[in-house]
């Protein structure tokens, strides 16, 4: 492995601007770069270890069958236990996989967790399936993976469009197999099934942690704040509510169906009661409506992407007017996007710190099923808010030292602390 990786130009993105993976590389390499890593660890850490895709064929009420594709992508299990959350959606895709899951592996390393990275995903349209349909596929994904998953070796957790019951039917089907209950397997369970408390809330409140630490460093008080919040599920509106309950005006919401504008400050507590009344934010009448793309470029100081991947890009990020950017999503912002927010100066608190909380408190559920013990929300809470803060710190330390955006100093911490507990390992061979 010895010798120093010598930068290389970036190969031209074959794929389009917004291909996941070619985001994650582009900044791999320049990290990689400035980090002098030697050849061998680049060479080791570009590919995911392994990358599965499993057949999920499921009868329909109606006798018919129809089979859907699922992919389960181990990126890294150098620092322990892959870790990452499965999706569901009809554009869901193995590069996509492969992005997110060696995201995992940089965040994981960023808040220091001691786990590897994976990501995993089943390509379906969640609206048009019934709840038994959706039971059946999660339960056969489960099934097709068994050889995979486990407490000691890759560890799933809810992402877009999956939640606490589906890891609760991935935990008893793993179970079923194993012949005793292993709730380990699995993270982001009910409370019930051995969650921990705090999980569901956990990526919203990372973000509402960095997001305030972020306003520190541009002198800003919370009471000043506007914020735009891009996506309103898990991440989206707990990050909403809690930056509410911190000062800062929520002045714009959105979901798929579309944006809400109110430059008085959106009912957050509202929308959320009005999405679970009717299942999104359509036909919500606290603001006026705008489209997902006006709702990026509105006058704000925070924004909150934490929707999906490719939001900002070279074709928007030159109108977008917030000072701070805050990514609860994982990859909204595209690698050509990056140059443009920071020769305009907008501080990006990047995808693999600000939305690690979740990962995070997912470390402290399987630490206490491990233990067979339970932590109250104060315990979770505050060691989450001290990760997060210390991490902060770290990236900003990092970013300082290196003379780049905090989106490149975490890429240099997270990717430091792999290589260096893959050199100390070495290559089995
Ligand atoms: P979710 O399914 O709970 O919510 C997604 C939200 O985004 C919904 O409101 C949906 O309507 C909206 N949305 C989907 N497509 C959209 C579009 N094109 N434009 C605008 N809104 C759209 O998912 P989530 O768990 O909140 O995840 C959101 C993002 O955060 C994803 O990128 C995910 O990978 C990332 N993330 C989630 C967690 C977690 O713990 N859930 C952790 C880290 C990162």
């Amino acid at each position: 492995m010895g010798g120093k990786y010598v930068y290389k130009e970036p190969a031209p993105l074959k794929g389009s601007e917004d291909d996941p993976f070619e985001s994650m590389m582009a900044r791999f390499e320049v990290a990689s770069e400035l980090l002098g890593l030697e050849p061998g660890v680049y060479e080791f850490l570009k590919v995911p270890e392994k990358q599965i895709i499993v057949s999920i064929p499921i009868q329909m009420d109606d006798g018919s069958v129809q089979v859907f594709e699922g992919y389960r992508v181990i990126h890294s299990s150098v620092r322990g236990p892959s870790k990452g959350g499965v999706r569901f959606g009809p554009d869901v895709n193995l590069n996509e996989v492969k992005a997110l899951a060696a995201w995992m592996t940089w965040k994981c390393a960023v808040v220091n967790i001691p786990f590897g990275g994976a990501k995993g995903g089943v390509r379906l349209d969640p609206r048009s399936l019934t709840t038994t349909q959706l039971e059946k596929v999660t339960r056969r994904y489960t099934a097709a993976l068994l050889d995979i998953l486990g407490p000691e070796s890759d560890v799933p957790a809810p992402d877009m469009n999956t939640n606490e019951q589906i890891m609760g039917w991935i935990m008893d089907t793993y179970s079923m197999h194993a012949r005793h209950t292993v709730t380990a397997v699995v993270t982001g369970k009910p409370v019930y099934l051995g969650g921990s408390l705090g999980r569901r809330e956990a990526t919203g409140r990372g973000v509402m942690v960095v997001a305030l630490r972020a306003m520190e460093r541009l002198g800003l008080k919370p009471q000043q704040c506007r914020v735009v919040v891009q996506g309103f599920g898990n991440v989206g509106s707990v990050a909403a509510k809690l930056l509410e309950e911190q000062g800062c005006k929520v002045v714009a919401i959105s979901d798929i169906t579309g944006g809400y504008h109110n430059p008085k400050g959106i009912d957050v507590q509202g929308a959320i009661d009005y999405v679970r009344e009717h299942g999104s934010l359509e036909g919500f009448n606290g603001g006026d409506r705008v489209s997902n793309e006006e709702l990026l470029e509105l006058d704000c100081d925070i924004l909150v992407p934490a929707a999906k991947e490719d939001q900002i890009t070279s074709k928007n990020a030159d109108r977008i007017k917030a000072k701070i950017i805050v990514e609860g999503a994982n990859g909204p912002t595209t690698a050509k996007a990056d140059p443009i927010l920071e020769s305009r100066g907008v501080y990006v608190v990047p995808d693999i710190l600000a939305n690690a909380g979740g990962v995070t408190v997912s470390y402290f559920e399987w630490v206490q099923n491990r233990m067979g013990y339970s932590w109250t929300l104060e315990d979770v809470n505050a060691r989450l808010a001290r990760i997060m803060t210390e991490s902060f710190d770290e990236v900003a330390a990092t970013a300082e030292k290196f003379g780049v955006s905090m989106r490149l100093g975490a890429y240099i911490l997270g990717i430091d602390r792999v290589a260096k507990t893959l050199k100390l390992r070495g290559i089995y061979a």
